[in-house]
């Protein structure tokens, strides 16, 4: 295992992987053991100029080929990851902790469907024709921002690197991406991928390290675009940096999203969801539906079928396939998980299920679900990032609305009732980018995704993508004599 996951090397720029061991050193860390699998340095100044400066030399030639022509190559990168996917599934367990069982059919496909799908699109990228009095005309024209940057958080390191680089490189950009220092081997083998589906070299560059790398590449001038995943205290550091410059950005941050059962629901769908929106991954998903509101009806029945739901949780070795719940990314990140359950039982919330360490090696802890909790508390008010539920009660439809958009985030919002013109009613009240009727968490890439509020700018996926990785130029054409006053 430590043989196939230490990486060649830790940068890939201009096509091939190049090393600077003067960089810190990172560990990578299995989840699952605590087992160092593989390391990879930090990029040193040397690096990240390297790879600017290849991204920018690739981008006119890149941006010049024909959409059908850059098109193919993305779509051949989407063929090769689906040919490999159980090699790069394993490698995203190695990574990230999560079980095979979820990113078998979870990480590396979506990846290859987001280039399949900006593949798809890249020949029809086109502009319009306006017309004008007199003959006269406008077009547009779709152009390339030049190179853009992305940043990754660690729960997705594969899933992030193509849903940030398919639409960049369909649009003509060329790209720098950096890793989570937590996550450093995914990006590295989508690069290797795209170069062996024929990206000319500097089209996708990976480069490793810490904030200070990530701040280093988004302040640059040559770069046009900065596309983040991570947290709402990042998200403000690095928007703020970019404004100065006025670059484009896509900001994909944190949540604290309400899902909203109703007392007619159908219980055990009601519960998939929750489990779905609040388990999957561990409960390292930024759309996680973590505060649940359940109608007073049903709350007993609710919280009594969850809990025969979790008996059923296989947690353990994630490369194991019956495995249905791994361990959390870091031992940190355990620790914050830790933190808010003693403070949530602190705060007078019941705890209805879980909330312990799991006796083994890893960051293994328990699913948990809190009943009783009120809005004001810590658990109802901050994202977690893990598997911790908060199911809170209410009366009625617009108490719950109310309650639901009370909030500084606002990524994604779920109902679970029978009633289908209430189900509209209420998302269309939800304040968030992503919502969910009578299901969670799905993100197919045909459908836009991101958030509103503090939880983010722009959306990811879709045709929607597209506008935030381009711009349109508007060319009037005067066919008539120019009148001029004087
Ligand atoms: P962080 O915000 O800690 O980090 C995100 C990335 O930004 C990392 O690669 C980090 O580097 C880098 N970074 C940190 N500081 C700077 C800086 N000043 N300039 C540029 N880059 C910087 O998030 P996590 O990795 O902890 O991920 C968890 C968060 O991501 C959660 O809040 C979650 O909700 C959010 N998320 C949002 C998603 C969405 O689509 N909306 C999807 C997935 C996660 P490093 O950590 O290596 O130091």
């Amino acid at each position: 295992m430590t043989q196939t996951s230490q990486p060649v090397a830790s940068h890939f720029i201009s096509g091939q992987y190049v090393e600077d061991d003067a960089g810190a050193r990172i560990d990578v860390i299995y989840a699952a053991t605590g087992e160092k699998i593989a390391h990879v340095h930090a990029a040193t100044p040397a690096i990240v100029e390297q790879a600017l400066a290849a991204a920018k030399a690739a981008q006119p030639a890149w941006a010049a080929l024909t959409g059908t022509e850059r098109g193919r190559i993305l779509r051949r990168a989407a063929d090769i990851i689906r040919a490999r996917n159980r090699e790069l599934s394993e490698l995203e367990t190695l990574d990230t902790g999560k079980p095979l069982q979820e990113t078998l059919v979870a990480d590396a496909t979506s990846g290859a469907d987001a280039l399949e799908y900006f593949g798809g699109l890249a020949a029809s990228l086109t502009g319009e024709y306006i017309p004008q009095p007199g003959g006269d005309f406008v077009y547009t024209i779709r152009q390339a921002l030049g190179v853009c940057v992305g940043i990754g958080a660690w729960n997705y390191p594969t899933q992030i690197a193509c849903w940030k680089a398919a639409p960049a490189l369909a649009c003509g950009n060329t790209m720098v991406f950096k890793p989570s220092e937590t996550t450093p081997l995914c990006a590295l083998r989508i690069a290797e991928i795209l170069t062996e589906a024929g990206a000319p070299p500097g089209v996708f560059n990976v480069v490793q390290g810490m904030g200070e790398v990530g701040a280093a590449l988004t302040t640059d001038p040559r770069v046009a675009k900065v596309s983040l995943t991570g947290s709402v205290p990042t998200g403000r550091k690095v928007y703020a940096a970019v404004a100065a410059e006025m670059k484009h950005v896509t900001m994909e941050l944190g949540g604290k999203s309400p899902l909203i059962v109703f007392d007619d629901a159908d219980l055990d769908n009601a519960v998939s969801g929750a489990i779905l929106g609040n388990f999957y991954s561990t409960g390292q998903v930024c759309s996680n539906g973590t505060r649940v509101f359940v109608q007073k009806g049903i709350k007993e029945a609710f919280l009594e079928r969850l809990a025969e739901r979790l008996d059923h949780a296989v947690i353990g070795d994630p490369l194991d396939e019956e495995t249905n719940f791994g361990p959390m990314v870091s031992e940190a990140q355990l620790a914050i998980v830790e933190r808010y359950i003693a403070q949530g039982i602190e705060e007078g919330a019941r705890l209805a299920y879980g909330g312990k360490r799991v006796i083994r090696p890893g960051n293994f802890i328990q699913p948990t679900v809190f009943a009783d909790v009120t809005d004001a508390m810590t658990i109802a008010r901050e994202e977690i990032f893990g598997p911790v539920m908060a199911v809170l009660d209410f009366e009625d439809e617009e108490e719950a609305v109310t309650r639901a958009n009370d909030t500084e985030f606002g990524l994604a919002g779920g109902v679970f009732t029978q009633d289908l013109t209430r189900a509209h009613r209420v998302v269309a009240s939800l304040e968030a980018g992503t919502c969910y009727i009578n299901h969670y968490n799905l993100a197919p890439v045909e459908a836009p995704f991101g958030g509103v509020k503090a939880s983010g700018v722009g959306r990811e996926n879709s045709k929607e993508a597209i506008h935030h990785y381009s711009e349109v130029k508007s060319v009037y054409v005067a066919m008539n004599d120019v009148e001029a006053p004087f």
